[in-house]
């Protein structure tokens, strides 16, 4: 790489490792800003902590899970299976 060319990376919003424009969509999600190693992390920490991807805790109905929780696509979509946490 040459010394004048800029890389554009896009810095997650919890862990605040820089991605590069062409993993945005696999390993940094555009709508949370968030890296999928963090929601990792995330799912299998307690559900007091953070219920992302929690099916004990995930409701479509709950206000909170329909509206509110800014983690709501990401979390709907690794529990359908759209999105896959495992390495
Ligand atoms: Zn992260």
């Amino acid at each position: 790489m040459g010394s004048r060319e800029v890389a554009v990376t896009i810095p997650c919003a919890i862990c605040g490792k820089c991605y590069g424009l062409k993993r945005v969509g696999y390993e940094w999600i555009a709508s949370t800003g968030v890296c999928l190693p963090c929601y990792r992390i995330g799912a299998k920490m307690p559900d007091t902590q953070w219920c992302f991807a929690s099916e004990s805790v995930y409701d479509p109905h709950d206000p909170i899970c329909a509206k509110k929780c800014p983690d709501r696509k990401v979390c709907r979509d690794v529990l359908k299976g759209r999105i896959v946490l495992e390495e």
